[in-house]
């Protein structure tokens, strides 16, 4: 384990912005990681575990101490119909999503192609054409950063909720994961309770589709939609998209015929924030390096040279519009450093 120093983050975050860290040690062991928590280095440091950087943007260098997670290996267990698959937190996720296909594992199929690593997957938990992490996981391990201790988190204690979890809130900053446990099954059960997916599996003539076609579905509509960050630099969704009460639900349904929207319990309602954007004209706009992606303007983008304080300005002033047109608050879903 070597700890550096002075490292540019620019290739470690998906928005492509050049930020350095003060100090950057990558861990591919849960040994060596519970020994940097041990050794006192991290005492009195702000720290940053990082996955794949593709939930993260910088606006400045990071003064402190980034953790890469790259703990790896990926193992499964089958016991009648359930097969359970164990995975290191630095493993990619669409690899793991690819694996267990390939093992005949299904439950992730809806989550092909999203990007970053499995132990930021509770993190937000995770969520896209109509499934979230929470539908497949078990339970997690994690390394307490002041003790070194080993802890195992299940369901229940992870409070997950949409794009969020106990780690985005009150044990924010208090652990990595280090291993993250789902229940994955192989029957033929697959959710197409999603419309676009819907849609796009009847356009494709497939009528009883398997888990393989689900997961080549939801990536042929992920690739024609998103913009891939290997070549334009993005976090995917910046914002949540919001929920509000029913009760401002039917106002704003007075007002603007056809905003759209999915009950919610408790008599709530979840708008697109998309939608929210398109209506305030900023879709498809550029502001110098930055810009709000044209296909799917959830979407904040760099275009090469922009700085994330650039990308922030530009959030602030959709949300801004967002307000002042519809009163409604857009949350961000990227974290902003
Ligand atoms: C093109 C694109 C599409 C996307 N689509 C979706 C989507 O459909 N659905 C969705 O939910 N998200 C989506 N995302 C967001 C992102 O991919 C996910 O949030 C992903 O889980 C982030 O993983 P990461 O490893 O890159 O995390 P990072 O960006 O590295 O970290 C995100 C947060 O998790 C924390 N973290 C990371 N690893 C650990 C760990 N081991 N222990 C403790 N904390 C940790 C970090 O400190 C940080 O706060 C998309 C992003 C992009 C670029």
């Amino acid at each position: 384990m070597k700890i550096q120093e002075q490292v540019s983050l620019k290739h470690f975050n998906t928005f492509g912005i050049e930020a350095k860290a003060q100090y950057f040690v990558e861990v591919t062991s849960e040994v060596e990681l519970i020994e940097l928590c041990q050794s006192g280095f991290l005492k009195n440091k702000t720290l940053l575990v990082l996955g794949g950087g593709s939930n993260i943007l910088f606006t400045k260098n990071f003064e402190g101490v980034v953790i890469k997670n790259a703990i790896k290996g990926i193992v499964f267990k089958k016991s009648g119909s359930l097969i359970r698959v164990n995975s290191g937190a630095g493993t990619n996720w669409h690899e793991l999503v690819l694996k267990s296909l390939e093992y005949g594992a299904n439950g992730l199929e809806n989550l092909s192609l999203i990007p970053g690593t499995v132990g930021a997957s509770p993190v937000q938990n995770i969520g896209a054409y109509g499934v979230e992490l929470k539908d497949v996981f078990e339970r997690l391990q994690a390394i307490e950063i002041t003790t070194g201790k080993v802890v195992t988190f299940t369901k229940d204690q992870c409070l997950f909720d949409y794009r969020s979890s106990v780690f985005k809130n009150d044990l924010k900053g208090q652990y990595i994961i280090t291993e993250v446990t789902l229940n994955l099954h192989n029957t033929n059960e697959v959710n197409t309770s999603y419309g676009v997916l819907k849609l796009a599996l009847k356009e494709k003539n497939i009528r009883t589709p398997t888990s393989k076609d689900i997961s080549n579905t939801v990536i042929d509509i992920r690739q024609s939609k998103l913009p891939d960050p290997t070549k334009i630099g993005n976090a995917g969704s910046f914002y949540k998209n919001p929920v509000i009460s029913k009760i401002d639900y039917v106002n704003l349904q007075n007002k603007y015929n056809g905003i759209p929207g999915f009950t919610q319990l408790n008599n709530k309602v979840k708008v697109p924030a998309a939608w929210l954007i398109e209506q305030t004209g900023w879709k498809g706009k550029k502001i110098g390096n930055v810009g709000v992606n044209p296909t799917q303007p959830l979407v904040l983008v760099n275009y090469g040279k922009g700085t994330g304080k650039e990308i922030k300005e530009l959030s602030i002033a959709i949300q801004k519009s967002v307000h002042s047109k519809f009163k409604i608050k857009l949350e961000t879903e990227v974290n902003i450093l």
